[in-house]
């Protein structure tokens, strides 16, 4: 059996993804050169419970400066429970354009 050229891509695996904005399902081929076609990928969200939103929003914000502007901020960042991929399918994402 003949080797394939290194050149030549080829499928490492197919998944599933959700797309975030219509929820329509995308299907993502991977490649083994680390590409892919299928949607478009935007990186990780992380992702907070409303309880944990509540706990930080009770410990207040403080003043913090931006330039010569003074903000509130708050004084913890809540903690992300999770992180979900965010995902766009090729139409939503050409949509935006
Ligand atoms: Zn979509």
């Amino acid at each position: 059996m003949k080797k394939k050229p290194s050149k030549l891509k080829s499928t490492k695996d197919r998944v599933i993804k959700y797309c975030i904005l219509c929820s329509s399902k995308i299907k993502v081929i991977l490649y083994t050169d680390r590409s892919y076609v299928g949607g478009y990928y935007f990186g990780k969200i992380p992702m907070s419970t409303k309880k944990e939103w509540a706990r930080v929003m009770k410990l207040g914000t403080r003043k913090s400066k931006i330039g010569s502007l003074d903000i509130q901020v708050l004084k913890e960042d809540p903690k992300p429970y999770k992180y979900f991929e965010y995902w766009e399918c090729l139409k939503c994402c050409t949509d935006a354009i």
